[in-house]
């Protein structure tokens, strides 16, 4: 039940014909009958039929591209995504991890009232049970080993930052908007890159500057995707304006909202799914740390890097490298296959089509007929086993 859902739409078109062509198999085979008074080639009809290769071919066309796709990496839940993925207009992308490296390195600290030392140790701790690649760079610039006991009671505020006991004090370290948030003024940083603002005890203690890079392939990847028809390209991020404006001009992408929580990115999704074409696609890339609900809003979520295990479960694609190059690959292979697919459509029918045409006429024998659909439908199955004409990863651009 559950792979007849995973099913591709053009997979389950395919073989839902191939049974609505059944009973016309049967009455084409007495109607040949009644016509002719022939019962060879009536029978030849019957010898005929197109749903063993309809049924065959297109499985094993999708069978052998999620294996294709294995090879560079790749794992798909379902031919359905990979049909969704070459279909797409529309491909959005988060920011951190995704666009970029994710690997955030302390750049300035600028204390208030506390030491740079203070400041860098107490963001550390407090954000030491966080997975998010901005508390993985902070505890990296305290290079020391942090003692956890220290802290107590954590939440994490997705998309804003955490909140910790730390010594029996209530520690905050996020963004601006977090800082709103607790009522605290905070002093913009003129620089351009993710500011992490730390407070306790309701006091204002500075903020730590850290920069990230755009990911060295991306720009490459978004202008190839763009040239295999992507109409739109959106960046949705949980970071400051200045920020995402930046790396989306950097990258040439179409679209950018900034600010979002994980829940905004929701609802930004669902409002580009509104606006694609009846039959275009939408595809979410992500790298499932506070992103996963719009990866499993998207008609193909999927996610990219190692990520967060639970990307790895919601996600309908997991793409383990970093390179985002591997999307340009993923989404040449689907269409690869979704041409293929649509090549094998046209030949079962035709070539089927004839044999019948052939034997209701008397010029083939009902054995010959039966061979001969036999050997095509064989193959058809062979070619759809084939590997996809696809570049090889060393011919890129
Ligand atoms: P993106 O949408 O770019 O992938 P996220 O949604 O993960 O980013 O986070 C959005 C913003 O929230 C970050 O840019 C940062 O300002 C803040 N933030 C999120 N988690 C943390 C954290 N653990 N520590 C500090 N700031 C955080
Ligand atoms: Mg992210």
């Amino acid at each position: 039940q559950r792979s007849e859902r995973m099913k591709s739409a053009t997979e389950a078109k395919a073989s839902n014909l191939a049974d609505t062509l059944v009973p016309f198999t049967f009455a084409g085979s007495l109607l040949s009958f009644a016509l002719t008074r022939n019962v060879t080639r009536a029978l030849s009809v019957l010898m005929v039929d197109f749903s063993c290769a309809l049924k065959l071919a297109m499985p094993l066309a999708v069978l052998s591209a999620m294996r294709e796709a294995g090879r560079e990496h790749i794992t798909v839940k379902g031919g359905k995504f990979l049909e969704a993925v070459a279909k797409a207009d529309t491909i959005v992308f988060d920011k951190t991890g995704t666009l970029t490296k994710g690997v955030f390195q302390v750049t300035a600290i600028h204390p208030e009232g506390v030491s740079q030392q203070e400041l860098l140790e107490l963001a550390a701790l407090a954000e030491s049970y966080s997975d998010h690649p901005i508390s993985r760079s902070l505890k990296e610039a305290w290079g020391k080993a942090l003692d956890t006991a220290r802290v107590g009671q954590v939440e994490e505020l997705s998309g804003r930052g955490v909140r910790a006991q730390v010594d029996g004090k209530e520690v905050w370290a996020g963004n601006g908007k977090l800082m709103e948030e607790i009522g605290l003024a905070c002093r913009p940083s003129g620089q351009v890159g993710t500011v992490v603002h730390v407070a306790a005890e309701g006091r204002y203690l500075g903020y730590i500057l850290i920069a990230d890079e755009v990911k060295p392939d991306a720009k490459e990847a978004i202008a190839a995707l763009k040239a295999q028809g992507v109409k739109k390209t959106v960046l949705l991020t949980g970071d400051a304006k200045d920020v995402g404006e930046a790396v989306a001009q950097e990258l040439g992408l179409d679209e950018v909202y900034t600010q979002l929580l994980p829940g905004d990115k929701v609802e930004r999704v669902e409002a580009l799914l509104q606006e694609t074409s009846s039959k275009g696609k939408l595809a979410f890339v992500g790298d499932g740390i506070n992103d996963s609900p719009a990866l499993s809003e998207a008609d193909a979520g999927i996610a990219i890097s190692d990520g967060a295990a639970i990307a790895r479960e919601i996600a309908d694609i997991t793409i383990a490298a970093d390179s985002l190059w591997e999307l340009v690959r993923l989404r040449e292979l689907s269409m690869a296959l979704l041409h293929r697919i649509q090549n094998n459509y046209r030949f079962v029918i035709g070539f089927n089509g004839a044999l019948i045409g052939l034997g209701v006429a008397g010029v083939l024998p009902p054995a010959t007929s039966a061979m001969r659909h036999t050997l095509s439908t064989l193959a058809v199955s062979l070619h759809s086993m084939s590997a996809l004409p696809i570049s090889k990863p060393d011919q890129r651009s």
